[in-house]
């Protein structure tokens, strides 16, 4: 069966010991999150996770939600869940406390979100996309709008969601359909339909509040016409209580491969009322600033599902007796040896625990790292951090999720038919894990943002951000006998990526389509040396705690580092190959000699 087990050891060290978290008090607003205080938050969070999340999320997915004449409801168990969830005040864990929150870290929160999404993906929707919205009008609302929706937010008496995606508009936002009609009160008419709206429409909360991206008569076309509107399914009374209801409306549910229990809806704006939030025409700017923080959100949404999947794959392999080792029987006793004996599925169990691990702690530094772009005390460090989260960020959201995707399939491989089957609950990470590669920007358009606006910004300043500590951590180890074997194919994976990075820039230079074809594979390239980054910290770590550690779990930390460096590192060098080998063969394919074996 699927289990989880929130992994609160790896979480307290990438936290605490490899990101000095704790050290986070002396931020300002940050000093009551003292160590006691963030293993309160982290051991409350498993609980719910655990108790109250993780036995809806497989009678989620089999009931999923229902629609009736505009009425959506949740499956059994989520209405009296949330109630819950709100009442342990997790909505506002991270909400600035001038609207009711706990003003808690990032980082902090991050552990949070992941032990939500590794429980329950579909129900984690609800307040994840609630966030998007606070955050959408914590930055560009004006205060009124502030103090009428924010503290709901928080509370999670009203939640949040996203309006951007029309039939014909998906990725180019720039066909955005839906008009704004200027009003003499100074509110808008705002008509179209949006579609693949995440939490449009619910039975969790009083209000559902639209956050809608929509173009003024006026407006120029393309993305420079877009503005950003807020649109509340009850319009707010005086009192701040819902009012009146407004002409936004749930036209249907989409029937979907995953997250099932998750209410993705068609919202039809009828005239309904809404406000500019933000500057006119500038709607893109706010969903941006907005999508980066959501981007990072999805990532850690794979992140979660690779944990499940793991800790699922791993029991199984340790009680499921097939086959003999191949050096001797183990467990003469019993009719079989454990699956864990056989090295195919160790070599599957330790890759999600490498990418897992890895990419947690990876969570971690770009977490920490908003912490300090946020309230650090000079410009020159906000600076500092900011540019890594934003050299960084397409890491996080593409290969978190790819990660989600591919471990939640090589945890149906361990259970073999038995994961293929629905009665295990492994078949369901997969789905579930499916549409985080795709939403949020598809992660071939992550690739796209990383070499084609991160790479370049400020003359390669976010890139700096990255390579100058990876640089150094090489230059300061290679002489550390203990570490020489880690540093050595780390050196070697940070030499691939610079040699693409110096391809890509080069010929993307002077046709785009070359920089188009390798920016993929640039991604990943990143992603392993990032998440190899991250292994040699924690081995160093590791190494010089592991004599005094009688659980073994510094131990395992090492050996992971040196499969991680031994057996996926390799994989920049394909990568790098694939790279150098130049678009030519992806675009020199004439578009009809696609379809020339469909003939007759
Ligand atoms: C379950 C679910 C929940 C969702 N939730 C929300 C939500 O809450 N709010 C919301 O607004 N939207 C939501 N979406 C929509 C989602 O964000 C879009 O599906 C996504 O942005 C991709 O758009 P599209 O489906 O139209 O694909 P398209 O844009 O048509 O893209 C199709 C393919 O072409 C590629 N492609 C497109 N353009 C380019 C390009 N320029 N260069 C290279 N490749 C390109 C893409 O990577 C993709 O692989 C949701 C979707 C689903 C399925």
């Amino acid at each position: 069966m699927a289990t989880y087990k929130a992994p609160l050891r790896d979480m307290k060290f990438v936290y605490r010991e490899l990101f000095d978290g704790d050290a986070l008090t002396s931020l300002p607003g940050y000093a009551d999150f003292s160590a006691d205080v963030v293993d309160a938050v982290l051991e409350e969070a498993a609980k719910i996770s655990q108790e109250v999340l993780f036995p809806l999320n497989r009678s989620g997915d089999e009931e999923g939600r229902h629609f009736e004449n505009g009425v959506v409801r949740t499956p059994k168990g989520f209405k009296e869940a949330y109630d819950q969830f709100t009442a342990g005040g997790w909505t506002g864990l991270g909400a600035d406390p001038e609207f009711g929150g706990q003003g808690a870290p990032k980082a902090l929160n991050m552990l949070v979100e992941e032990m939500i999404c590794s429980a329950n993906m579909a129900f984690g929707m609800y307040p994840g996309l609630t966030h998007g919205a606070y955050n959408a009008l914590k930055l560009y609302g004006t205060d009124e709008q502030k103090q009428t929706y924010l503290p709901k937010f928080t509370d999670g008496t009203w939640s949040g969601t996203m309006c951007l995606t029309e039939p014909q508009c998906g990725t180019d936002l720039g066909l955005v359909r839906t008009k704004a009609e200027p009003q003499a009160d100074g509110s808008y008419n705002l008509t179209g339909t949006k579609i693949f709206i995440s939490a449009g429409e619910h039975d969790l909360t009083q209000n559902i509040v639209h956050l809608v991206l929509a173009r003024m008569p006026d407006a120029p076309p393309g993305i420079k016409g877009i503005s950003l509107f807020i649109c509340p399914k009850f319009l707010p009374k005086p009192d701040g209580s819902p009012g009146a209801r407004n002409g936004a409306s749930c036209g249907a549910i989409e029937q979907k491969m995953g997250i099932k229990a998750s209410a993705t809806c068609v919202i039809n704006f009828d005239g309904a009322k809404g406000w500019l939030v933000g500057e006119k025409n500038k709607g893109m700017r706010a969903m941006f600033a907005m999508m980066n923080t959501a981007r990072l959100g999805v990532g850690v949404q794979g992140l979660g599902l690779s944990e499940v999947s793991y800790q699922g794959g791993l029991l199984y392999a340790r009680e499921r007796l097939q086959g003999r080792s191949l050096k001797g029987t183990v467990s003469p006793e019993k009719p079989a040896d454990s699956l864990i004996v056989h090295p195919d599925v160790r070599k599957n169990l330790l890759t999600m625990k490498a990418l897992t691990e890895g990419m947690r702690a990876l969570v971690m530094w770009v977490s920490t790292s908003q912490d300090k772009a946020e309230k650090s005390a000079t410009e020159a460090e906000r600076t500092e951090h900011d540019d890594l989260i934003q050299f960084l960020t397409p890491v996080v959201k593409a290969f978190g999720t790819d990660i989600g995707f591919d471990n939640a399939n090589l945890g149906v491989q361990i259970f073999g038919g038995h994961g293929y089957i629905r009665e295990h609950g492994m078949e369901q990470f997969v789905r579930d894990a499916r549409i985080t590669q795709i939403y949020e920007g598809t992660n071939g358009i992550q690739a796209l943002d990383l070499v084609g606006r991160k790479m370049t910004a400020h003359y390669g300043r976010y890139m700096r951000a990255f390579f100058h500590p990876v640089q150094a951590f090489i230059e300061q180890n290679a002489a550390d006998p203990a570490m020489e074997e880690i540093v050595t194919e780390l050196a070697k994976g940070f030499g691939r990526l610079q040699q693409a990075v110096g391809q890509i820039a080069q010929k993307g230079m002077s046709n785009p389509n070359e920089a188009g074809a390798g920016a993929s594979d640039l991604l990943k390239l990143l992603s392993y040396v990032s998440v190899g980054f991250m292994w040699a910290r924690m081995a160093k770590l590791a190494l010089g705690k592991q004599n005094d550690d009688p659980t073994g779990f510094y131990k395992g930390k090492i050996k992971t580092a040196k499969f991680y460096m031994h057996k996926l590192m390799p994989i920049t060098g394909a990568l790098l190959s694939s790279i150098m080998a130049g678009g030519e063969t992806i675009m020199d394919m004439e578009d009809e000699l696609f379809d020339a074996g469909l003939a007759a």
